[in-house]
């Protein structure tokens, strides 16, 4: 089992500029108000372990989180009915614009992609099969840093313009059009989720109703030995206190109605595929430091004083992250 606590990060390294940082609380604060006019459902328990002995953690707009006093879980207690609703896009614009730049490429290949994969790597050492599938690829990064330390990589990504940029990234087509639908499951994708050794989901399980359901289908599916990892938020966290405080400026973490589950680490080995998947690695980082500084208004107003905090924030943080408050996880199950 290899256990690994905190993250270097950089804001201005990866162009999180302040006014981009009061932007990003602004849009999120028009989409959880947009979003708060559709039919929601009502959640009375908890969605992993279904305790009901659930209590209100944070207010954030019209959307409520609770938390499960069993298993320390944090979800949305009134998510939307129709969750396809968040996620419809009329294809002439990506959603993701800010990712299709060079510049931003190489900065989150350095920063994000290559530790990530590095420490992936760590763990997968011993394992013969090198078939690495990123399922919600995105910009490419993490196939890209993979393939450099010579995986055979393949992606699946719904968002045209970030595979297209994608596959500029990795000259070849090893980024293909789709995402993991587990009742109608794209037979290429279920075909190499079965020949895989290693599949990465970074960022999805918290955006879906069904994790459990999910990691089971993984469980089913996966070769013996093969390792699935994830990235999910976490909690308890400085970042969920933060948010849950000042909820007016949240921008990360809890955002309504985008993030289902903030998942505690109980949680998760409870989740564990039916009992099929074993942890064998984990990283737990964070950016709750600099949460709490952007939860101030006009954080930046005495620029050097600002300054001079951010570039604390990387030891400030790795303390918060190995005494159970980090805002990250990876989590690295084998089957
Ligand atoms: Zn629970």
């Amino acid at each position: 089992m290899l256990e690994k606590y905190g993250k270097a990060f950089d804001n201005k390294a990866i162009l999180r500029t302040p006014q981009w940082l009061k932007m990003q609380s602004k849009n999120a604060k028009q989409k959880a108000k947009k979003f708060a006019k559709e039919e929601k459902e009502s959640l009375k328990a908890c969605p992993i372990c279904e305790s009901e002995e659930v209590v209100e953690f944070a207010k954030i707009y019209a959307f409520i989180y609770k938390e499960c006093q069993n298993c320390q879980n944090l979800f949305l207690s009134n998510p939307l009915k129709d969750l396809k609703k968040l996620y419809t896009n009329d294809g002439k614009e990506s959603a993701f614009e800010c990712y299709l730049s060079d510049a931003l490429f190489t900065k989150r290949l350095e920063h994000i992609a290559k530790p990530k994969v590095g420490f992936i790597d760590e763990i997968a050492k011993n394992c013969e099969n090198k078939l690495w599938l990123d399922i919600g690829s995105g910009g490419g990064e993490n196939l890209y840093a993979a393939k450099a330390l010579g995986y055979e990589v393949v992606g699946y990504e719904s968002d045209l313009k970030l595979l297209q940029f994608s596959n500029e990234k990795l000259k070849g087509d090893y980024v293909k059009q789709g995402f993991l639908d587990i009742q109608n499951c794209d037979k290429s994708l279920l075909e190499t989720i079965k020949n895989a050794g290693i599949i990465t989901f970074f960022n999805v399980l918290e955006h879906l109703s069904n994790p459990k359901q999910v990691l089971e289908f993984f469980a089913q599916n996966m070769q013996k030995n093969a390792l699935l990892v994830i990235e999910v938020p976490r909690h308890p966290s400085l970042s969920s206190y933060v948010n849950a405080l000042a909820s007016d400026k949240v921008y990360r973490h809890l955002i309504p109605p985008f993030h289902l589950n903030i998942f505690s680490e109980k949680a998760l080995k409870i989740l564990g595929g039916g009992g099929q998947l074993k942890v064998v690695g984990k990283w737990a980082f964070g950016q709750g430091f600099m949460d709490l500084l952007h939860s101030f208004k006009d954080f930046d107003k005495n620029k050097a004083l600002y300054e001079k905090l951010s570039q604390l924030s990387n030891p400030i943080q790795k303390i918060l992250d190995a005494n159970d408050l980090a805002d990250f996880l990876i989590l690295v199950f084998q089957k």
